[in-house]
């Protein structure tokens, strides 16, 4: 299919599901694409599709578009009714059984005529590889963590390193200590599907063409550069709206799946500047009532105003899960506000805000670097150790909340490191680091910045190989860190 200027059009078709914080680094990705002249459609699940459209309020299901990126779905093999989230590995394993070819059926059913330059996945549906290979259409993928993750993950499924020591010393990363690494490498992994995946896929990095990463080159240099030789991750990042990187008048492509409390922003507006604690751990993990109950008691004692966003289970814990201890409200009602899903982005880099308590999950640690705001640490599980420990010993803009003797944090420990990141003697250090990793995010992304080169880099190599495409269709082919009790999580995929 020809462009308006005469010009072969290039077509890439992206695949991921609409985990939170899955979806919104592909749309943005997309939307850079889209910018540069590319034809740009994301694929995910019916059921994900489902739940977009109705984020983004959108009506004409049959022609479904967000900002110019078209939208297709592909069953998943479950009916629309069944719980995803509740059997975690079970899904993702089945998925990776249906998903190439229902992704070959949308591929074969909507590029007979056109030809797709490049499917991008991510890691979570690393299969689109497969149907990918099977219609001979080069791909990509977009790792949404850390490149030092993906560089921990290759070097551990590779067995290129001892891994099996109390202290694991890898090129380009900190010293790592077993709290340091990702859940998913511990013997206490309780996601062994993921294991599995994640397993499969660094073993067979070369289905791959290019990878992408949600990073950027300033941030995480000597982890990139330790892979150049070995298996190159091309940062182009960080992927949060524009408006957090000073790009105010650029569109943001990213859709909340669920409905933020915007009256938070009118709150903000009343408190004085740098003095709030937002404190949110993302869009899966629900406390124990036990981290719960330190938490409250903490941000109570420290007096700050502050904001939080408690998540709780689907289906009411009897454990209470997720449920704030009586009194919390009641005796905290004048100091501060608890959501159920807040605005994020626009809260971190609302002037009130003095610091972020989070759970490390790599969107909300790139979008409080975006932000300049320090950080307070407590991982769950996944990347979020390793994450964190970067937050702390590598980025070096905020402390590590540690889990007391019982292995249960302690509001006591949640203090000190309030007073440390607040008002400690690495506050101002804290705060200009911060302040230089904001700045460099945004240069990263400007035009000629390193991410945006490398956004170029890919467009022109696969512009370049599009003329040996074939079309679609011509079948060518070629641990849980102190949480005070078992980790729960609402998964919605
Ligand atoms: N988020 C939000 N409001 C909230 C909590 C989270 O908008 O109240 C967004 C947050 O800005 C981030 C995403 O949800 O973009 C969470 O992704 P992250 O990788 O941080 O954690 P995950 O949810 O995957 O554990």
């Amino acid at each position: 299919m020809a462009s308006k200027e005469g010009k072969e059009a290039i077509h890439l078709l992206m695949v991921t599901l609409t985990a939170q914080g899955h979806l919104n680094p592909m749309l943005r990705l997309g939307k850079r694409l889209l910018d540069l002249g590319l034809h740009v459609t994301l694929a995910t699940t019916e059921i994900g599709g489902l739940r977009m459209l109705k984020a983004a309020a959108i009506t004409n299901t049959t022609a479904a578009a967000i900002s110019g990126i078209r939208l297709l779905f592909f069953p998943d093999g479950f009916s629309l009714d069944y719980n995803r989230g509740a059997n975690l590995d079970h899904y993702m394993e089945s998925l990776s059984k249906t998903g190439p070819g229902s992704l070959s059926n949308l591929i074969k059913q909507h590029y007979q005529t056109t030809k797709l330059a490049c499917i991008i996945t991510n890691p979570f549906v690393s299969w689109a590889a497969d149907a990918a290979s099977e219609n001979g259409v080069p791909c990509a993928m977009l790792w949404i963590q850390p490149c030092s993750l993906y560089a921990i993950y290759y070097r551990f499924y590779n067995k290129l390193n001892q891994f099996d020591t109390c202290t694991i010393e890898l090129p380009g990363l900190p010293l790592l200590h077993a709290d340091d690494l990702p859940s998913f490498l511990l013997p206490s992994n309780s996601f062994g599907g993921v294991s599995r995946m994640l397993s499969d896929m660094f073993r067979s990095m070369k289905k791959h063409k290019w990878v992408l990463a949600n990073s950027f080159f300033e941030l995480e240099k000597k982890a990139i550069e330790s892979m150049s030789e070995l298996c190159p991750i091309l940062p182009v990042g960080p992927l949060v709206p524009p408006s957090l990187l000073g790009q105010h008048q650029a569109l943001d492509v990213g859709i909340e799946i669920q409905k933020p409390d915007e009256t938070s922003l009118e709150w903000l507006n009343k408190q004085s500047p740098a003095s709030v604690i937002y404190v949110s751990f993302g869009s899966m993990a629900v406390l124990s009532a036990k981290v719960t109950e330190a938490i409250a008691t903490a941000l109570k004692n420290t007096n700050h105003p502050f904001l939080w966003v408690v998540k709780r289970p689907e289906v009411p814990s009897a454990d209470g899960a997720g449920e704030l201890p009586l009194w919390f409200e009641e005796e905290t009602k004048t100091q501060g506000r608890v959501v159920p899903w807040s605005p994020q982005t626009k809260v971190l880099s609302h002037p009130s805000i003095a610091c972020f308590i989070t759970h490390c999950g790599w969107n909300s640690v790139l979008e409080t670097l975006a932000a300049g705001v320090p950080v307070i640490a407590y991982p769950q599980w996944s990347d979020q150790p390793t994450n964190a420990k970067l937050v702390v010993d590598v980025f070096k803009v905020g402390l590590r909340i540690k889990p007391g003797p019982d292995g249960v944090v302690s509001n006591a420990g949640i203090e000190e490191c309030i007073n440390q990141v607040l008002s400690g003697p690495d506050f101002e250090e804290l705060k200009k680091n911060a302040a230089v990793l904001k700045q460099a995010a945004r240069e990263a992304v400007t035009t000629a910045g390193s991410s945006d080169r490398n956004i170029l880099l890919f467009v022109n190599e696969i512009a370049s190989s599009c003329s040996s495409l074939v079309g679609g269709g011509s079948g060518s082919g070629s641990g849980d860190g102190g949480s005070g009790g078992p980790l729960k999580m609402n998964i919605i995929l």
